[in-house]
């Protein structure tokens, strides 16, 4: 009993000692450092309970029963008191870092949207105004979309044209050809998803991000915007398509605007033709301060777009009679036209993060 006596005392110390060490406590380092002196490998409990082998088995229990309730009420408290110090640092930072969201802020900074992204907007204002609507696509597209729909087979030459970013062998690798996965080079996939879903006829725009693996100069990044355009009715013409495009370049760039028609090639129009402007930034003298322009490789033209009349080959694919519709298709360059719109003599600046040049505009 004498034992029993003497360690119930002892445990009785330890309480009171552990209460009062853990009222002190305002740091989790120092719970920690209490945390390993009561009940860590050197534990006082442990010291505490080593006598207890020359207890009796009822007294060995008594005092059993104590230390482990002990143990338990130590544990609660100390987690309890690190929920506290916790608590008590979040309300601190709280305290600090409040946010009034009632006080003004200088407005003098607030960053304005990119010219790209203002050139974007004008010309959808302007093909809005003329009945156009605006559709989207994804980014990371499908061979098929991208290139076969287009009339671009697999083994059809022009694929060499496009520096195409195909994604990873890893995802690629167990898809048949025409599925296999590509970021888009350019928005005509768009036009291909709207024909084979939306019913006649089809007036619409798609603006957005392209990609191509370019060598990168004044006119080339290997990223991209361009802005695509499709109208698919009953007798819609060339002259429609010139009509589109010199009423909307005249309103973004100016009356004194002239476009230049050149016959091309392109697999998925039939005739095809490059649209070239008159340089802005040298007025079409290809010069600029005694120095040739740049943005124009001193011609005076820059060529802003292709176009043509939709290939029969293309609507037939989408299930459109091509005796019946035809449509005209163009895709332009938003980079170069906003360089073109606000004189910037190279489109690849636009990336540069320069805020030099964003804060002109
Ligand atoms: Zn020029």
């Amino acid at each position: 009993m004498k034992y029993t006596g003497i360690m119930k005392e002892q445990l009785q110390t330890l309480q009171t000692d552990f209460s009062s060490a853990l009222a002190n406590i305002i740091t989790q380092e120092a719970l920690k450092e209490l945390e390993s002196e009561y009940l860590g490998k050197k534990w006082k409990l442990k010291a505490i309970l080593a006598g207890v082998k020359d207890l009796s088995i009822e007294e060995k229990k008594t005092i059993g029963v104590a230390a482990n309730t002990m143990k338990n009420e130590f544990i609660e408290a100390l987690v309890n008191k690190a929920r506290e110090i916790e608590d008590a640092y979040f309300n601190e930072i709280e305290a600090k870092e409040a946010i009034d969201v009632t006080i003004g802020y200088p407005s003098d900074n607030l960053g304005h949207k990119h010219p790209i992204s203002h050139t974007s907007e004008l010309l959808e204002d302007i093909f809005i105004s003329l009945g156009f609507k605006i559709e989207d696509g994804p980014q990371v597209e499908d061979e098929l979309h991208n290139f076969d729909k287009l009339n671009i087979p697999h083994n059809h030459p022009a694929r060499d044209v496009w520096d195409t970013f195909w994604i990873s062998d890893e995802v690629n690798k167990d898809k048949d050809i025409g599925e296999r996965l590509l970021l888009r080079t350019h928005t005509s996939p768009v036009q291909i998803r709207t024909m084979m879903s939306q019913e006649l006829p089809i007036k619409i725009i798609v603006p957005g991000r392209v990609f191509r693996y370019e060598q990168e100069d004044a006119r080339h990044t290997c990223n991209f915007y361009q802005l695509e355009g499709l109208v698919v009715g009953e007798g819609v013409t060339f002259g429609d398509l010139k009509w589109t495009l010199d009423t909307v370049m005249k309103q973004l760039l100016g009356e004194k605007t002239e476009l230049r028609f050149r016959p091309s090639i392109f697999p998925f129009t039939e005739p095809s033709a490059e649209v070239d402007v008159s340089c802005q930034i040298c007025s079409g003298t290809g010069k600029v301060k005694w120095k040739k322009c740049s943005m124009c490789s001193a011609t005076g033209w820059v060529e802003l777009l292709g176009s043509g009349m939709v290939h029969p080959t293309v609507l037939e694919g989408c299930w459109i009679d091509s005796k019946k519709y035809s449509g005209f298709a163009f895709g332009m360059g938003i980079d170069r036209i906003a360089a073109q719109r606000f004189w910037v003599s190279s489109s690849r600046m636009f990336y540069q993060n320069k805020l030099k040049l964003n804060e002109q505009f």
